[in-house]
């Protein structure tokens, strides 16, 4: 079994964008500018926010950061939407979810200009993303295909099963894989909680991809042997054997699900170092204006 190390890819790309941004900024002294949105106070959203602040540092990348009170109008949230899709210092932005329940996301998603969606969850980004047009790939899944491409994990003609069909891991990653592209060419199969019978699929697969958000789901009578896991789940269970009092478990039975693999992600340091990295790597692209012109 080889563990994908996520980390460290992440790192080597990072490296990669820090040196580009080095060099860009050469040429033009404007910064790559990304901006991020957050209403209320929830934790882990917090933490989101504070480590993409901490990543756009770390290439280079100027960041800005809209701390709103739970209790904002979604007509306020909206207001800023339009000042930053306006803004020329700001290259990209996200609103980062969940928003509190009086606030549309569609209306708010749908409200972002798609030349400044970073995040890749605008209908025209994704719809791009179907066409196989250029776009800002959702951060997640574009992660995903990044692993399996620098890991040179074969995909073409693979059956694919990917367990969860939320908007922004689930499904856009199903697409990709299933493009006539490289990585690609899979035959995708996507299970949720209507699926029956949901372990002779992930059985099946050779290349098992987990985002439903289900602690330790997946254990190893699900999966065949030689199939690459992608674990996507991230889950903080108490523990007594750590400092913080939790840490951090994915959507797979790792221990047991290992030992069948050929390859698979640990939680941490694996899908999710990515998912930042893909959202820098979208904000340079829109520094560049790469996709929109
Ligand atoms: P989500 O929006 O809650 O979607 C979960 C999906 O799983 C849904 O499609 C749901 O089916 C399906 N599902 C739930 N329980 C199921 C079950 N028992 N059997 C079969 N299908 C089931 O979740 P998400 O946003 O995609 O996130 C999934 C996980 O990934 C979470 O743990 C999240 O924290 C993590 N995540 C990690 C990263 C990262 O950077 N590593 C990024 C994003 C998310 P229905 O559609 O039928 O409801």
């Amino acid at each position: 079994m080889k563990l994908i190390d996520g980390k460290k890819i992440a790192e080597n790309i990072r490296m990669e964008i820090k040196t580009e941004v080095a060099r860009l900024i050469d040429d033009d002294d404007k910064t790559p500018h990304l901006a991020a949105v957050i209403v209320g106070e929830d934790p882990a959203s917090q933490t989101y926010v504070a480590g993409k602040e901490k990543a756009c540092k770390s290439v280079g990348f100027q960041s800005s950061v809209y701390k709103l009170p739970e209790n904002t109008s979604e007509k306020e949230l909206l207001e800023i939407i339009m000042f930053l899709n306006k803004d020329t210092e700001v290259d990209g932005f996200i609103v980062q979810l969940p928003l509190p329940g009086h606030i549309s996301e569609e209306k708010v998603i749908q409200s972002i200009n798609p030349s400044k969606d970073v995040d890749g969850f605008h209908p025209a980004n994704l719809g791009r993303m179907i066409s196989g047009l250029p776009a800002y790939l959702p951060a997640t899944p574009y992660g995903i295909v990044q692993l399996l491409e620098r890991y040179n994990i074969e995909t073409e003609g693979k059956h694919c099963v990917v367990l969860g069909r939320s908007n922004i891991v689930g499904t856009p990653v199903s697409i990709l894989l299933s493009r006539k592209a490289s990585p690609g060419n899979c035959t995708v199969t996507v299970c949720h909680s209507k699926t029956k019978n949901i372990k002779e699929w992930s059985a099946s697969a050779d290349i098992l991809i987990a985002a439903i958000g289900q602690t330790e789901f997946v254990t190893a009578d699900m999966v065949k042997d030689n199939a690459v896991v992608i674990d996507v789940g991230i889950h903080r269970v108490p523990s007594t054997e750590t400092k913080s009092g939790f840490r951090l478990k994915g959507d797979v039975k790792f221990d047991e699900v290992a030992k069948k693999c050929s390859y698979i992600t640990p939680v941490p340091g694996g899908v999710g170092p990515m998912t930042i990295t893909g959202l820098l790597q979208n904000t340079l692209k829109a520094y560049k204006k790469e996709i929109y012109g």
